[in-house]
């Protein structure tokens, strides 16, 4: 496939040392092979020479300043994607670990994510190399008005609208919301994942992992299999995997790990929900705080991982929600889930495999939602936010809910179908990339070269 290596080679070049970058690219150029080999129309528009270039990368400085006085500048990235299908959407996420790579490689995925909703949103995403950990709620606060002072001539209701991810929630949300209303004098549906009390809609919280829930139903009801009764392995411990958590228990599963940046809990009795909401919602502490509630359990700290993996995929499951970060699955943690026999694989998380997990989960035939396809329900449900402000209207959580599982389902079927049609039956990375490439490529056909 020589347009993929010529591709990621000219992106080394223009962009260089994207390592997370020219992965996501690289995976999702390698499904594109049947499509750009049966019709020439997309080379000729030079789709993929233009997809791979965000129409816009914002970089900008955030002075802040410290409870002491002391004076930090951290960056800030707002990368504008593609708009083909409707105003750039994509979270923030604010974590150390931030760089233009990182932020190019999540809004890469966003286009083709948000292109499988069927909704009319295109591609974004942005945030900054601050560190929330052990900060003050000032400090959060004089953080996020500093970064909104830039990025609020960048955005809009009709142009894009960020929304939360990784260090960004309902509080930075708050914070940042407040200062663009400040700046620009406008309260409009401009961030989404905002507070109930102000605009939010129902269901947002809980959406990702309510979604990447009903999408393992989708794929287990293919085979006429069920949730209920199994034991499930969930990472991370933060909004995507709390809900799946929730949503596990409700359908009669249970969920038996969790884990953070610091090490894995393992209750074999089924995660506490209302602890771990209480640790990481409320008092935003480390999990080994669990065992003082639950001595039951077990607590593995990082430094006690098993060498190229990562504990939590070490347990004996049914099911695994990787719901932390990317690239938190790798190809021996694939090698243990496949041989403690699990038999499905749903990520909350965007890119929680490593391509060498990919093709091995795929080799063995087990069930895989891929993140962009698994995890698409919270930014479905933050274009059914704009929907509620945009017409000053407030549904129910039922009917947010319902919408939540029929897209869900809808995006399960399309992937499914997409790939039934490419010759890859059962390879939803296939069929997710496709049907979202498809989309985005005639959409950018139509509008001419832009
Ligand atoms: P949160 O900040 O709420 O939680 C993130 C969780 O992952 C925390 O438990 C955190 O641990 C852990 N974590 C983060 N980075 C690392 C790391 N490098 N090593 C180990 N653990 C880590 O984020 P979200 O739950 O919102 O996001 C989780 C994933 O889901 C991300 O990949 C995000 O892009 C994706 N996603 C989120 C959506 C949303 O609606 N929020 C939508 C679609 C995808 P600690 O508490 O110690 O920091």
């Amino acid at each position: 496939m020589t347009y993929v290596n010529e591709t990621i080679s000219a992106l080394r070049k223009s962009s260089p040392a994207q390592t997370e970058f020219y992965q996501a690219v690289e995976e999702v150029l390698e499904s594109l092979h049947p499509v750009l080999e049966n019709d020439d129309k997309y080379r000729r528009h030079s789709i993929v020479e233009r997809i791979v270039e965000p129409e816009r990368q914002i970089i900008f400085r955030v002075p802040w300043m410290d409870d002491q006085g002391n004076i930090h500048v951290n960056k800030g990235y707002r990368i504008e994607f593609n708009s083909a299908l409707g105003p750039y959407k994509g979270g923030l996420r604010f974590h150390p670990s931030i760089n233009a790579g990182i932020i190019k490689f999540l809004g890469f995925e966003q286009i083709f994510k948000n292109a499988l909703t069927g909704l009319s949103i295109g591609g974004g995403k942005g945030g900054a190399n601050f560190d929330p950990k052990g900060r003050s709620d000032a400090e959060i606060m004089r953080f996020c008005q500093s970064f909104m002072n830039e990025l609020y001539r960048h955005i809009g209701p009709t142009t894009d609208v960020p929304a939360g991810d990784i260090g960004v929630g309902a509080r930075e949300i708050g914070y940042l919301f407040g200062q663009y209303k400040r700046l620009t004098g406008r309260y409009e549906g401009v961030l989404t994942g905002k507070s109930l009390l102000w605009g939010g809609s129902l269901v947002r919280k809980e959406a990702t992992g309510y979604g990447c829930v009903y999408f393992a139903q989708q794929m287990l009801a293919d085979e006429n299999l069920e949730l209920a009764g199994r034991d499930c392995l969930v990472s991370g411990s933060g909004n995507v995997a709390t809900y799946v958590i929730e949503k596990l228990y409700q359908c009669g599963a249970r969920p038996i790990t969790c884990s953070d940046s610091t090490g894995t809990i393992h209750d074999p009795e089924g995660i506490n929900l209302e602890t771990l909401k209480q640790l990481k919602e409320v008092q935003k502490t480390s999990l080994n705080a669990y065992l003082i509630h639950h001595p039951g359990a077990r607590f593995i700290a990082i430094a006690d991982y098993p060498e190229d993996g990562h504990a939590v995929w070490h347990i004996t499951g049914s099911l695994a929600f990787p719901c932390a970060t990317q690239n938190e699955l790798t190809r021996s943690d694939a090698e243990t889930l496949i041989n403690n026999g699990c038999i499905a694989i749903s990520e909350g998380a965007n890119m929680p495999s490593t391509p060498e997990a990919v093709d091995l989960i795929l080799d063995a035939k087990l069930l895989y939602g891929p993140g962009k396809a698994a995890n698409a329900g919270g930014v479905a449900t933050s274009q059914l936010e704009m929907a509620q402000n945009a017409s000053m209207q407030r549904w129910s959580f039922e009917q947010v809910d319902t919408q939540l599982k029929s897209i869900m389902s809808n995006i399960y079927s399309n992937a499914r179908d997409t790939a039934i049609k490419y010759d890859a039956p059962g390879n939803l990375v296939v069929g997710a990339n496709i049907a979202g490439f498809i989309r985005v490529a005639d959409a950018m056909i139509e509008q001419g070269i832009v």
